[in-house]
């Protein structure tokens, strides 16, 4: 096979100029970032699949161009297999195309900070510019702002969830600060939620936040739950996590559920509400609460600072696969973490048919119980 030629993005340009066609092989998230001005934008797997979209003529010069050189070189091999003789590959890429100050066209209708500040998403062919899209359409819920809520929000910010619903009832006392980054010493005293927004506006202000100073009970969990795509469970007692589970159920909403206690964590997913019959939901795993002697307080137990952060971080992962659909989410598993042994270990969910959550028994699940303040179960 004949060695594939490399071309500077200059020479390019000029043979453009003499009617070579400049196709660019790389994702539409990338496309999006920007293009050289008259390259037909085509991702390398449908090049490859199908080389005559761009001409059947296999002695027509192709000339192509990626983010770096690596996968045109790659392109152009395979369809010098394919028949094609005439065929370069740009050095460089776009990378170089742009250092060099060539002529660009815009890629996509979004503005430059959207494309600049998510450009790291729009290289991953997973997400891209429609995931991308897909996240600032979705609106978040998430229950607490404190050790579980603050490293999922701020990454959830980041990462471009277009609207945080932040629901707290509490305000940032110094002991908060060990570990619920999203406060700082000088917003003692302030109601959590506003301290929240405060720290995600200024991470990323695209974001819409929605923060409302309520406790989740029985009369604010329909109206919280209301539109949202997905639920955290950053909540730090049981009488709310039975009722969010049973919310969720109720309005067919994921909960990405964790917990931490000392050093111990777990995550899980609960659909039941979504895949009734298939997915488990936390009363499913726990049909009652534990007495209060068995769930000591987290201010009693204590938490190590940066056990939060790893569970909180996991559960934002969660939610970014389900509002994507990437992957496979903890629906069915509960992963548990133990940070002084640093193992992560698996265990399976099944639904219970019985369940009082959403099983027959549905809708007899105790709705009230007395309120016992910490977040990890029992084992
Ligand atoms: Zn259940």
């Amino acid at each position: 096979m004949a060695t594939i030629e490399e071309i500077s993005p200059a020479e390019a340009l000029r043979r453009m100029g003499q009617g070579s066609r400049l196709v660019d092989v790389r994702e539409p998230g990338e496309h999006a970032l920007g293009l050289p001005e008259g390259a037909l934008p085509i991702p390398r797997a449908m090049l490859e699949a199908d080389p005559s979209r761009v001409t059947p003529d296999t002695q027509a010069e192709l000339l192509l161009i990626c983010a770096g050189g690596y996968r045109s070189m790659l392109a152009a091999q395979a369809l010098q297999a394919r028949g094609y003789t005439r065929l370069a590959s740009v050095a460089g890429g776009f990378d170089a195309w742009r250092r060099a100050g060539l002529p660009e066209m815009a890629g996509a209708a979004e503005d430059a900070d959207f494309l600049e500040r998510y450009s790291r998403h729009l290289r991953l062919p997973q997400v891209g510019l429609e995931g991308q899209r897909r996240l600032a359409q979705a609106r978040v819920l998430l229950v607490g702002a404190g050790g579980l809520g603050s490293p999922a929000a701020y990454y959830l910010a980041a990462a471009g969830v277009g609207t945080l619903v932040i629901a707290d009832d509490d305000v940032v006392d110094r002991s908060n600060l060990q570990r619920q980054v999203l406060h700082t010493e000088a917003r003692i005293g302030l109601a959590k939620v506003e301290s929240a927004a405060t720290a995600l506006s200024a991470l990323n202000p695209r974001v819409r936040l929605e923060p409302h100073r309520v406790r989740v009970a029985v009369d604010t969990v329909d109206a919280l739950l209301r539109d949202v795509d997905v639920v955290i469970d950053g909540a730090d007692n049981f009488p709310v996590r039975y009722l969010l589970s049973d919310a969720c159920v109720r309005h067919g909403k994921p909960l990405v559920y964790g917990a931490v206690h000392r050093f111990e964590g777990q995550v899980s997913v609960f659909d039941a509400g979504r895949r009734p019959g298939e997915a488990p939901c936390y009363r499913c795993l726990f049909p009652e609460p534990p007495a209060p002697e068995d769930a000591p307080n987290c201010a009693e137990a204590g938490v190590l600072g940066v056990l939060p952060g790893v569970i909180g971080l996991l559960q934002a992962t969660e939610v970014l696969k389900l509002i994507l659909g990437l992957g496979q989410t903890l629906s069915g598993r509960l992963l548990h973490f133990d940070a002084l042994a640093m193992r992560f270990r698996e265990t399976r969910l099944a639904p219970d048919p019985e369940c009082a959550g959403c099983g027959s028994r549905r809708g007899q699940g105790t709705a009230t119980v007395s309120d016992v303040a910490c977040a990890a179960a029992p084992r």
